[in-house]
């Protein structure tokens, strides 16, 4: 994968900045909520984070946001450690949390209250909301607006000490009732929030700072350059200048968004995707069906692949909807180039080879990649039982089948061309093995005048190993599952999990370590499950070979 570097408009607005010496260096950073596994729009927010600071001999910070702990938890923290760096990126010695400043944050918020510029409320959470107006009417000043500053501080020390419950008074910013801006309309910037125990802080907090304060003074206190996040956040920009631009923090970041990945036939939403995990219908968030990094990564996807996927879809300010093959073209194109072939039959079907010659090779030489002779060749067993899939033969062969029928013929990969003889069926009736004949003429060649439209792959029955097979398709069945404001369960893909428990695999790749990926010929790529175990491996289907969903779609 080329991993190049697509310019788009903030890394404009870093040229400029550093060519006007605005800035030395380019401080970035991404700043996940350790209340979920990442999925692969944070991806696209880490590529470009970590991206700006590698190409700008930058830095770029991890840093947790986690001002919300009766959401988050340790498991996830490591989690999403796990992730950005299997994406391949380092944040050295950067890692922070957002509570690290907790104390500096609560600091800042008593200078803003000797300003005058925050007062303690005590309105409910619901008599805040009823006073905050709408889009077309000014909010209503707070009675409790012009406490003095002494009150002030009096009560938000008691606040911190643990004097008042859940709800009682929150500590807001004085800003503007009457602002066209709702998110100026005297924000929230402290809470109370007894009995929970953070992961980083424990219990020694009750005081819990909003994440329109924290964030940007995190920012200021890192020294990040350019805060860049998603276009959600547009509207408490200004929010976000005034934090930074009333309290003393050392510097002054600028926040830059950009709009958020969307795509097809899955959701981004933290929210759907833990319900997805908490209601059972996916395994685990590494399910390979979920968009995670996790899932991506056990369903056989390289790190390249996100990448640059990243990078094909770009950074913009438009709101967008990217389509699913695009991902998956990635993916193919990343695998078509890095894994070594393989052969695997899926729904094996023996067949007894009646006429194999007394010197027929045990084995014929295959090479591992058809593009690629660096990836050398293996020997590969052959005998005179083999299993070729299911789907290779018909008994009354759809017009244009050009695989293996009664009387007819097909070549073996890297072996004989075979004439099926007889079809031998069970009491049921059911195809239960063909006998065929080869061609003593054809072992790995056509000889002249020979000509034999279907290339079939197979594995030998004595020395083939059995493995089970999951084929894993898109999780729902519509672009936008949810969309029109139902229920997004409703649009699950029944099909999106389909296991199949008889195949048959080439013996060397009986011992394939968990993550090892390869093409199964004419099937798609793979990788080897962590639920594998010696003697009974577990392969994941990636993606097929070619996109089929619409053609699939289209026959119903
Ligand atoms: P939540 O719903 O919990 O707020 P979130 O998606 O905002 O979820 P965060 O952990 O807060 O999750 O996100 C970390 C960073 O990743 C943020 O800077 C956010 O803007 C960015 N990010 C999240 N989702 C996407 C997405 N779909 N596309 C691009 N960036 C994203
Ligand atoms: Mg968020």
């Amino acid at each position: 994968m080329s991993d190049t570097p697509r310019t788009n408009f903030i890394r404009q607005i870093i040229d400029a900045d550093l060519a006007s010496a605005k800035h030395e260096r380019v401080r970035t950073r991404f700043p996940p909520e350790p209340n979920g596994c990442l999925h692969i729009g944070h991806a696209k927010s880490i590529v470009l984070n970590f991206g700006i600071a590698e190409d700008y001999a930058g830095t770029c910070n991890l840093r947790f946001d986690d001002t919300n702990p009766h959401k988050e938890n340790l498991e996830f923290v490591e989690s999403i450690k796990a992730d950005v760096r299997w994406l391949g990126y380092d944040w050295q010695d950067r890692l922070y949390f957002a509570s690290d400043y907790f104390e500096q944050l609560y600091g800042f918020a008593v200078e803003l209250i000797e300003q005058g510029l925050a007062y303690v409320c005590d309105l409910s959470a619901d008599d805040t909301r009823a006073r905050r107006g709408t889009l077309t009417e000014p909010g209503q000043d707070s009675p409790y607006r012009e406490r003095s500053v002494e009150e002030n501080l009096d009560l938000f020390r008691r606040m911190r000490a643990g004097e008042f419950p859940d709800g009682a008074r929150t500590l807001r910013a004085k800003i503007d009732m009457a602002s066209p801006n709702i998110n100026l309309r005297d924000p929230v910037l402290y809470r109370i929030r007894h009995g929970v125990i953070h992961h980083q802080t424990g219990n020694a907090w009750c005081l819990y700072p909003t994440y329109d304060y924290t964030h940007p003074i995190s920012d200021a206190l890192e020294g990040i350059t350019h805060s860049l996040c998603t276009l959600e956040f547009e509207d408490h920009r200004p929010l976000y200048d005034w934090c930074v631009d009333h309290v003393s923090v050392p510097s002054k970041p600028r926040q830059i968004e950009f709009s958020r990945l969307n795509l097809e036939y899955t959701v981004m939403s933290k929210r759907l995707l833990t319900q997805l995990v908490e209601e059972g219908i996916v395994t685990g968030w590494d399910d390979p069906r979920m968009p995670t990094i996790s899932g991506l990564r056990r369903r056989g996807c390289t790190p390249g692949a996100i990448r640059e996927f990243c990078a094909r879809i770009g950074v913009t300010k438009a709101d967008n909807l990217v389509e699913m093959g695009l991902l998956e073209s990635t993916i193919r194109e990343d695998l078509d180039r890095e894994a070594p072939r393989a052969m695997a039959v899926l729904r094996p079907l023996k067949i007894v080879l009646t006429n194999l010659p007394a010197d027929a090779p045990t084995a014929v030489p295959v090479a591992n990649h058809p593009k690629r002779e660096d990836m050398g060749n293996r020997s590969v067993p052959f005998g005179a039982e083999i299993f070729i899939d299911g789907d290779d033969f018909a008994e009354e062969p759809p017009k244009g089948f050009k695989r293996l029928v009664p009387g007819g013929e097909v070549r073996l990969r890297n072996a004989y061309v075979i004439r099926c003889d007889e079809v031998i069926k069970d009491a049921a009736g059911a195809v239960a093995e063909l006998r065929c004949s080869v061609d003593p003429d054809t072992l790995g060649r056509n000889p002249e005048g020979r000509k034999v439209k279907g290339v079939i792959h197979w594995v030998d029955a004595a020395t083939g190993v059995p493995a089970t097979v999951r084929l894993y398709d898109r999780l729902f069945t519509v672009p936008q599952p949810g969309s029109g404001g139902r229920d997004f369960r409703v649009d699950l893909n029944p099909e999106s999990l389909c296991v199949l428990s008889g195949c048959i695999i080439e013996p060397a790749l009986a011992a394939a370590e968990p993550g090892w990926r390869c093409q199964f010929e004419r099937e798609g790529y793979f990788v080897v499950d962590p639920d594998s175990v010696p003697g009974a491996p577990v392969f994941n289907r990636t993606v097929t070979l070619r996109d089929t969903w619409e053609k699939r779609q289209a026959a119903g």
